[in-house]
């Protein structure tokens, strides 16, 4: 037996071995010392090796999703083992023979598709990426990514400067990156959650990609997938080669891989994401971010796709109007809403359940899943289908809904008992009197069981033991027990002819017949026939199911959009947000605008939210608007600038936005980024983090990009920060052009409202109430006239000696900056020092002078004169 372990170990050297002996997975050696110490299981010994004794634990295979669950999330990758053949055969090739066994399947982080070991509202993609020379030239990287747990599959292709944003957006489980990449890639890898999986040339190759892929969907070439380009095939085949190599037993239904055009969706990279918390907290939690504000859908499906589309907002204003247009027809009708959403709410885990079953690990339960969603699909499209005048999304859900597999619908509920067990073999799924054959054996064993009762009755008068008892058990099987001092008569004749002794317990004794040894034998082949004919019945709706695998994902996809769409107008009516309209100039204009978040942390707590304008639209087509944000500390100015930029999230994604009006020219690109102080999360050298991140945008962020700086520069000592801030600023302004936020506790930079014309400053209000302040929470155009520092820190409880101190010192330093630098400043220092001409070289008589001597044509005397005249120039 260990020469078969060590022979499968060696084969899946990178994985811990689930090496299956009866209902034991069991693991040795090293793999046995890492799971007992990440499981906190017990670890034991077995037999010895090359004279060193064996480590060993186990798990029972009963619990294993859960050891498995523990495992994967511990960053391991496990080979389950399985006995491939029944030990009797095994048997029969000799007493000493091993029973067959092989790995059936990987459980890598992004091949998961149990419940138990997903989030339900959260996609589990596998991606890979490959990089390649792309059809418009130049070298590009193919991403593909599939959710195994869906069979969802889809392809782009981004350039080197895009990896990074695209990587984040899918936030994947794994990534399978060629060898050849690994060192290069760095931060576009690190910055992700996902485990990374090296892969080789065998499985990354551009060569054979085409035909993988071909082979894998069955079709002669990729062609009618549309023009998948060099990279995006050679992504797309790593994936089908890896669930080759890892679904041993049974592959995943996968989709057509769809295909994503270059520029599709808004470009957000990692720190900005992070920074906005769009779909979790900076803490890691999905509580508290954009998603979790907006996210009232009813099923798990809609939350996995509200996650993507607020991942990947989109650029195309048509394409945005015909979410918004849909999302409206929902707020306009009420009623409507309220049907839909509930009638969703009875719709389990399509795309999921109906991918176990056609990837042979579903269960009872799943084909009930099914049944309930194609029944709601059913209820919803003709709801649907009563609606005057429907958007054309809803009404391409409508048509999705209804091309629903009704009749398998039918065939599921007719065959599927009330009562569902989770395991299909624990049979007792399929309902009373739809198979003749099976209601004759379970009547044949429920019979059987009768007679047991009736024999119970015989034995007990026959012996004149009114305590006896048939009892069952997984060790005896079916066997008589009677009390100890009845049990030492039946072990003497008469009895002795009828009842065989089995055991002897504490104050009991077991017996059998020969007749309860015919019966139970009965029992068992009628429950194995009544079990088969169940399974067999299972395997027919499975194969059912797996036909008609791909009209079910797309009812599924309808299922997820449709409760988007109402949750969205939900949304919009609970917290009045307003239909932005979104098209392609380069406006910004928000009235009444909210932060979702915090908006609805206040109103948790029963305070009040104050809503603010922006306006960022660039004047007649020029370049944007920069507002330069002052004002105290706790004033609202980070939460001012996430707002707008949370908010051309939401209008992007298609959805309505916390605001009274919105009228947001498409955002290609979107950027945040926080002053050291405020960004401890992601535990980098702070400021050497705050300076890189500021470097990428000013290099990268274009005419339609929205760009929102928080206090930058403030990770350093006074002055060069504000050396840092007033330039990014004038960069901003020249040269990226864009639509940006800027806020800062530096005053001097709204000084250079007066050399750039397209910068604007605003400041956060403040009231004074007898020596306090009083946020507002107000933005107003306009300067702070001054920074409220030290009521802040009184308001924190500094003690009053310190606050009066302070305030001394303060007095002394405003005094001494009237005659500050800095207010000169704003008009000696050259915006552009490197782009302004040389200045004039000034006349300068003693230069002059010296010009016209000719030394050649001097006598000494003269030279003597010529120097002193020159000294006395140099003099005036
Ligand atoms: P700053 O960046 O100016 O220091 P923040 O934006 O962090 O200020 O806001 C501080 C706190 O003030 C927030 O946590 C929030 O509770 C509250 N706040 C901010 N803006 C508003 C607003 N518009 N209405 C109500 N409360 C607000
Ligand atoms: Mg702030």
């Amino acid at each position: 037996m260990m020469a078969q372990y060590i022979e499968i170990k060696n084969a899946n050297p990178d994985s811990i071995l689930f090496y299956r002996m009866g209902d034991f997975y069991e693991m040795f050696f090293d793999d046995a010392e890492v799971a007992s110490r990440a499981l906190g299981i017990a670890l034991t010994k077995r037999g010895k090796h090359l004279g060193e004794d064996i480590p060993m634990c186990g798990v029972p295979v009963e619990r294993a999703d859960d050891y498995l669950q523990r495992l994967i999330q511990a960053g391991h990758r496990v080979a389950v083992c399985e006995q491939t053949e029944d030990p009797k055969e095994a048997k029969k090739r000799g007493a000493k023979s091993v029973v067959r066994r092989d790995v059936i399947r990987l459980v890598t982080p992004g091949t998961l598709t149990e419940d138990a070991l997903l989030e339900p509202r959260q996609a589990n993609l596998l991606v890979a990426i490959a990089r390649g020379r792309s059809a418009a030239g130049g070298m590009a990287f193919g991403i593909a990514s599939v959710d195994v747990s869906t069979g969802a599959f889809a392809v782009s292709e981004v350039a080197a400067e895009g990896l990074s944003a695209a990587l984040a957006r899918l936030d994947a489980a794994e990534i399978l990156v060629p060898d050849a990449l690994i060192e290069e890639l760095g931060p576009p890898l690190s910055e992700t959650r996902a485990a990374v999986t090296p892969v080789g040339r065998d499985l990354v190759d551009p060569a054979r990609a085409e035909a993988r892929l071909a082979a894998h969907f069955g079709v002669a070439t990729t062609e009618s997938f549309g023009a998948l380009t060099k990279p995006e095939l050679t992504a797309a085949s790593a994936i089908v080669g890896y669930l080759e190599r890892t679904q041993l037993a049974s592959r995943p239904p996968l989709s057509r891989p769809t295909r994503e055009g270059r520029g599709a969706v808004m470009e957000i990279d990692a720190a900005t994401r992070a920074n906005l918390e769009l779909v979790r907290r900076l803490s890691g939690e999905r509580e508290g971010s954009l998603l979790d504000a907006v996210d009232s859908c009813v099923t798990a499906g809609g939350s996995r796709l509200l996650a993507s589309r607020i991942a990947g907002p989109l650029l195309d204003p048509a394409a945005i109007a015909a979410r918004h247009d849909a999302v409206a027809a929902f707020v306009e009708a009420p009623d409507l809403r309220r049907s839909v959403r509930s009638a969703l709410s009875s719709a389990p885990d399509l795309a999921r359940a109906a991918q176990r079953v056609a990837f042979g690990r579903g269960g009872p339960r799943d084909l009930a899943a099914i049944r309930d969603a194609l029944a709601a699909a059913e209820a919803l499209a003709s709801r649907l289908g009563t609606i005057d005048d429907a958007p054309a999304e809803i009404a391409s859900i409508a048509a999705a809904l209804g091309a629903a597999d009704h009749a398998l619908a039918r065939e599921l509920a007719e065959t599927l008992a009330d009562e569902l067990p989770l395991l299909k073999r624990d049979g007792g799924f399929v309902r009373a009197g739809c198979d003749g054959e099976l209601d004759a054996t379970r009547a044949l064993r429920d019979e059987s069981r009768k007679v047991i009762a009736q024999l119970q009755q015989a034995y007990a008068e026959a012996t004149d033991v009114r305590t006896l008892r048939i009892k069952h058990n997984n060790v005896l099987g079916y066997f008589i027990e009677v009390p100890q001092a009845h049990g030492e008569r039946l072990v003497k004749p008469p009895h002795v002819e009828t009842f065989v002794h089995r055991q002897t317990m504490a104050g009991a004794m077991r017996f059998t017949t020969t007749d309860l040894g015919d019966l139970e034998r009965r029992i068992g082949e009628a429950a194995g026939a009544a079990l088969k004919l169940e399974l067999d019945a299972f395997e027919r709706l499975a194969a059912r199911v797996a036909e008609s695998w791909a009209s079910l994902a797309a009812c599924a996809a309808a299922l997820a959009a449709l409760d988007v769409t109402a949750a969205l107008a939900e949304v919009a009516v609970a917290k009045a947000y307003v239909r932005p309209h979104v098209d392609d100039s380069l406006d910004f204009r928000l009235e009444g605008a909210r932060h979702p978040v915090v908006e609805t942390a206040l109103r948790a707590s029963g305070k009040p939210f104050v809503p603010n304008d922006a306006d960022l639209s660039a004047p007649d087509g020029g370049g944007g608007l920069i507002q330069l944000v002052t004002g105290p500390n706790m004033g609202g100015k980070s939460t001012y600038l996430r707002q707008a930029a949370l908010c051309a999230v939401l209008a992007q994604a298609g959805a309505f936005v916390p605001a009274t009006a919105a009228h947001i020219g498409v955002v290609d690109r979107l950027f945040s980024r926080v002053g050291a102080a405020d960004d401890l999360a992601r535990g980098r050298s702070t400021f050497m983090v705050e300076m890189v991140e500021t470097a990428a945008i000013l290099n990268s962020a274009g005419p339609r990009s929205l760009v929102i700086l928080d206090e930058i520069g403030r990770g350093t000592a006074t002055f060069d920060g504000l050396s840092i801030a007033w330039a990014a600023i004038e960069h901003l302004h020249e040269v990226n052009r864009c639509r940006a936020l800027f806020a800062t506790h530096f005053h001097e930079l709204t000084a250079l409202a007066r050399r750039l014309p397209r910068l604007r400053n605003a400041t956060v209000r403040v009231a004074e109430w007898k020596g306090e302040v009083l946020f507002l929470h107000e933005v107003a155009a306009g300067i702070a006239d001054r920074s409220y520092g030290i009521q802040v820190a009184k308001l924190a409880g500094l003690p009053n000696s310190v606050v009066r101190r302070a305030k001394a010192v303060l007095d002394e330093l405003e005094a001494a900056d009237r005659a500050s630098p800095v207010e000169r400043m704003i008009d000696d220092l050259p915006l552009f020092a490197a782009a302004r001409k040389p200045p004039e070289p000034q006349a300068d008589a003693a230069v002059e002078a010296l010009d016209a001597i000719d030394p050649d044509a001097l006598t000494p005397r003269e030279a003597l004169e010529a120097l002193y005249r020159l000294k006395a120039l140099r003099k005036d």
